[in-house]
């Protein structure tokens, strides 16, 4: 896999989480919603529990899938911080330059 080929699949990756953390942060605040309405409103043990138990798989999920989206992002970070040349350490503009434009050092053996 070419850096910019992994660079696309991290920011998916980074976006995918994204959505999960966003998505369960909504059946986080239904669990919630439920869990209030039940007690205070319905005053329905079995309600309350059940909301109470969407909230807490709500929360798990979005906090792994945060860490996740940190991550993976530290991972980008690092990778973005690579495309630096070896030699001068100046930052290599995107794509796939064989050598540093700045003093002309071979980059194409610093992959992996
Ligand atoms: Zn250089």
């Amino acid at each position: 896999m070419s850096e910019e080929a992994k660079i696309a699949y991290l920011r998916e990756k980074i976006a995918h989480a994204r959505g999960q953390s966003r998505g369960f942060s909504v059946v986080l605040f239904l669990g919630i919603f439920s869990a209030v309405l039940g007690y205070v409103w319905l005053e329905n043990l079995t309600f309350t529990i059940l909301g109470v138990f969407v909230a807490l798989v709500g929360g798990g999920f979005s906090l792994y899938f945060d860490v996740q989206k940190t991550r993976l992002l530290e991972e980008l970070g690092k990778m973005a911080s690579t495309s630096k040349c070896p030699k001068c350490g100046k930052q290599t503009p995107q794509g796939n330059f064989a050598f540093c434009p700045f003093c002309g050092a071979n980059l194409t053996s610093k992959q992996e």
